[in-house]
């Protein structure tokens, strides 16, 4: 089984730096894992959304990436799946840890992404979580040493690396800066700079946000290293 996987990540990668932007149609042409290919089906998701099919093969090929499109476009599902193949292609499990962290300004976004995850993510076997405090917090304590990918708020993020022992990002491999703008309107660049000083520097970074302003520009200087910019303007 080991050999089966070896070879269909052999495969994928191979196809990477041949894939044709313009010739993606559906997610079927996007070199992603078996396991992500169900999990888009079960979901019914066919058709990649313009920032899917740009950001996601770029971030496969292992680039930072700062993508803008407007709300609604579907940046939450670019980010994931490039968050899935990085940590498939590298065969992560449980007694990796931590291997994804996803910052987004508020809860309700938080709760969102993770929903998306675990349905999109179920053939795969990394464990989630949410670090967004509330009533969670004492599972929060107990879990963080175990989980593959966390999804958190700012603040609660940066209370949780400064407090609890167990939550370590020494093997992180992708960080994702979700609706950065908003982050960064919401007065959280002091705490998403700080998080950002913890993490090791060799890691992939894909920053997204629905507006590029002076702020994001400048948050994505700190972060990303030699960044592909991906900018999605509707014809309206
Ligand atoms: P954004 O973060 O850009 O504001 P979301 O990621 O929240 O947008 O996605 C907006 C909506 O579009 C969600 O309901 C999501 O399920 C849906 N969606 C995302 N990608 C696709 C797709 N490829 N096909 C169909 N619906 C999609
Ligand atoms: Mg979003």
């Amino acid at each position: 089984l080991k050999e089966l996987e070896k070879r269909e990540i052999a495969q994928l990668t191979a196809r990477y730096d041949h894939v044709k932007i313009d010739e993606i149609q559906s997610f079927a042409d996007m070199p992603l894992s078996q396991k992500t290919q169900r999990g888009l089906a079960e979901c019914e998701y066919v058709v990649p959304t313009e920032i899917q099919r740009e950001s996601v093969i770029l971030g496969l090929r292992g680039f930072d990436v700062l993508g803008a499109a407007k709300t609604g476009s579907g940046k939450t599902l670019a980010f994931l799946l490039t968050v899935l193949e990085c940590l498939c292609r590298k065969e992560w499990t449980k007694l990796d840890g931590l291997g994804a962290l996803i910052i987004t300004p508020t809860r309700e976004l938080a709760v969102q992404i993770y929903q998306t995850l675990v349905n999109v993510g179920k053939f795969h076997d990394f464990s989630a979580g949410l670090v967004i405090g509330g009533k969670e917090l004492e599972f929060e304590k107990d879990r963080l040493d175990v989980i593959n990918i966390v999804i958190g708020t700012p603040g609660r993020l940066l209370h949780h690396m400064d407090q609890n022992p167990l939550f370590t990002c020494v093997n992180l491999q992708i960080l994702v800066l979700d609706e950065a703008d908003r982050c960064l309107d919401m007065g959280f660049e002091r705490e998403m700079n700080a998080i950002i000083e913890n993490l090791p520097p060799t890691r992939q970074t894909l920053l997204f946000s629905a507006t590029q302003t002076k702020k994001v520009k400048d948050l994505g200087r700190l972060s990303l290293k030699d960044p592909k910019y991906v900018s999605v303007h509707e014809h309206e």
